[in-house]
């Protein structure tokens, strides 16, 4: 047998066979007992529950055949999905159609074959459950036959409830993630043009919150408030599917333009009134993403494009947006910093530390110096710490970066410190850095292993380092304190600058964020608020050290104002150790 009869659907029933994949070796326990109790029953040494896919037969179950799979053309079963009914070979060597089929002249030498299709409700046969035996046997009895016909319907039923189970979303009952995957594709393979929207509904953040705060069952009651609610703003037959947690979405078919704008702007109007569940009303933020598809195009990233555009929409507060290729690229550009950056951290010549001084205002003294992450990436050259650290932050990458970072430059301090130059380094952290007790630990080992003074060490945070965990931050200060490491707050005055809560913090300086330099020439405003604010932070005991200072006009507006120190291109640029070590010769 050369060729391997193909049924008329073929295309519609290779699309159902995909989709069954996952079933491959499932090692179900109910089909297993299904082909044991086949082969029990009529005495045959091998049953088999087969799929007919592509080119090939693979088996959700099986007893008796060491194989996994078969060649589509060998394989009795592509015969059998080409009837609607019992198809049976009594003796294969007599049999034109088998008589040379290596299955037949070699392993495992079938002579008798017997199978009932595996037919979908719209009648497409995936496959069949068949019996075999290494002996020619006369036909099934009526009874047999309607005995091997009930054993096909049970392995099909099995197959229908997995795929069900696998396509449903357990609170909401509707379809998942998966099943939009498979109704898109199987869309676009029937060659229509359809758009897709993703809905989401809550930052995924916020869920994680109501989970803690109100617990499980009240999450899940206001995400069925939710879907009522999108049901009932979609037209009747739209079906909806849960994509994630916090996210819907539906499938427009043929959907243009303006048919699909005019109905995110209906969804984002219905949820602009707060959803009440049970008595507590909640604002939902709603944004959705928008993807036209094609099928004369690649459309293999389609859904990772859909849901960064929803996020995008969720986050910025628009009401939906389509599918950048701006937002893409910067995407892309973002994983790909992600995944260089792990390497990053344990190759030898990517990361580095600079350093800018600062200098006393009044002395013009250098008192201490910065240290500042820079990252030469193999291909893209260098990246800025603006760029990749608030990257890191969102993720654990921060963790091993900020150690690094520590590590480093407390080496260079202890190598100063030695060599008689008592220079306050100052490193940067982030705020999830300061609520973890196992970082300070590690910090204050350090300082105590390399025996500096812990006043040779600074480090600076911004305001946001209380937004979470309060208490775990205020306790993780004070310890850093207790070692004389010093505290700055950075970026100061462009946050929520909570002045009774910064009371609180054991900082000792507060550097002025760098944007009011760049306003405070030009506007009036700005230098009164400037002047304000030094003074206040004064009159509150802490060191006010401005930052970004270009021009010697500022300088000196910096020293007027009551500054205690200076930082910026004015006085020097971030630079390596040792030529940090020559400037300062060379100002001697
Ligand atoms: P930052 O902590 O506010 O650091 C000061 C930034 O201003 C540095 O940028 C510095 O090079 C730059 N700068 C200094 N003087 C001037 C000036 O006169 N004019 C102008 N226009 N800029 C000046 P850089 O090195 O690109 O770092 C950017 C930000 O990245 C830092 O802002 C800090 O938030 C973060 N960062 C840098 N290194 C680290 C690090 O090791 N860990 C963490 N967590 N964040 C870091
Ligand atoms: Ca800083
Ligand atoms: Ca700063």
């Amino acid at each position: 047998m050369d060729v391997c009869p193909l049924p008329q659907n073929e295309a519609e029933r290779q699309n159902k066979v995909q989709s069954l994949r996952s079933l491959e070796n499932a090692e179900d326990e109910v089909f297993e007992k299904l082909v044991a109790l086949a082969s029990e029953y009529f005495e045959v040494p091998i049953a088999l529950v087969s799929i007919v896919d592509d080119n090939r037969q693979w088996f959700c179950a099986r007893v008796g055949v060491d194989v996994v799979e078969t060649p589509r053309r060998d394989a009795f079963c592509a015969h059998a999905v080409m009837a609607e009914t019992l198809f049976q070979v009594c003796d294969a060597l007599d049999d034109p159609r088998f008589r040379d089929n290596p299955l037949v002249v070699g392993e495992p030498g079938i002579r008798y074959y017997a199978s009932v299709p595996l037919l979908t409700e719209d009648r497409l046969a995936l496959g069949s459950f068949c019996i075999i035996d290494t002996k020619p046997r006369p036909p099934l009895s009526p009874r047999d036959e309607s005995m091997l016909e009930s054993l096909a319907q049970l392995a099909m039923l099995r197959i229908r409830n997995i795929r069900k189970a696998t396509f449903i979303d357990q609170p909401t009952g509707l379809y998942n993630r998966l099943r939009l995957e498979e109704d898109v594709e199987s869309a676009l393979r029937a060659g229509q043009r359809i758009t897709v929207v993703a809905a989401d509904m809550i930052a995924p953040a916020f869920l994680n919150d109501i989970v803690k705060v109100l617990g499980y069952p009240f999450s899940a009651a206001l995400m069925l408030h939710i879907k009522t609610r999108l049901q009932q703003a979609l037209p009747e037959d739209y079906l909806l599917y849960k994509v994630s947690p916090t996210r819907f979405g539906f499938i427009v078919e043929g959907g243009g333009r303006e048919a699909v704008e005019s109905l995110s702007h209906r969804l984002a109007d219905v949820f602009a009134a707060p959803i009440e569940c049970e008595g507590i009303p909640l604002q939902i933020r709603f944004g959705a993403g928008i993807l036209n598809l094609d099928p004369a195009l690649d459309n293999r990233d389609w859904l990772r494009l859909l849901v960064s555009s929803a996020d995008n929409a969720r986050e910025t507060g628009v009401r939906w947006r389509y599918y950048e290729a701006a937002l893409d690229h910067a995407q892309q550009r973002a994983f790909i910093l992600l995944s260089s950056l792990s390497k990053a951290v344990h190759a030898e010549d990517q990361l580095r530390l600079e350093y800018q001084p600062r200098v006393d205002v009044l002395s013009g003294r250098m008192v201490g110096v910065e240290g500042l992450l820079r990252w030469r990436h193999p291909q893209l050259g260098g990246i800025s710490p603006a760029e990749f650290i608030p990257l890191a932050e969102k993720t654990a990458l921060i963790r091993p970066l900020s150690l690094w970072v520590a590590e480093r430059a407390i080496e260079q301090a202890f190598e100063w410190q030695r060599r008689g130059l008592d220079w306050k380094v100052s490193i940067n952290v982030s705020a999830s850095d300061m609520d973890d007790a196992d970082f300070v630990d590690r910090i204050i080992e350090l300082v105590r292993s390399h025996q500096i003074d812990g006043s040779c060490l600074e480090l600076e945070f911004t305001e946001s380092v209380l937004m979470k965990n309060p208490e775990e931050v205020r306790r993780n200060l004070f310890r850093l304190r207790d070692q004389g490491i010093e505290l700055a707050i950075d970026d100061f005055g462009t946050g929520y600058s909570n002045w009774s809560y910064l009371r609180d913090l054991p900082a000792s300086s507060v550097k002025l964020d760098q944007s009011f330099m760049r306003n405070v020439q030009t506007e009036e405003r700005d230098q009164r608020v400037v002047g304000a604010v030094i003074q206040l932070a004064r009159q509150l005991g802490y060191r006010v050290v401005a930052e970004g200072v270009e021009t010697e006009e500022l300088y000196r507006l910096m020293q007027w104002w009551g500054c205690d120190e200076v930082q910026g291109y004015y006085v020097a640029r971030p630079m390596p150790a040792e030529q940090l070590e020559s400037w300062m010769q060379s100002r001697d």
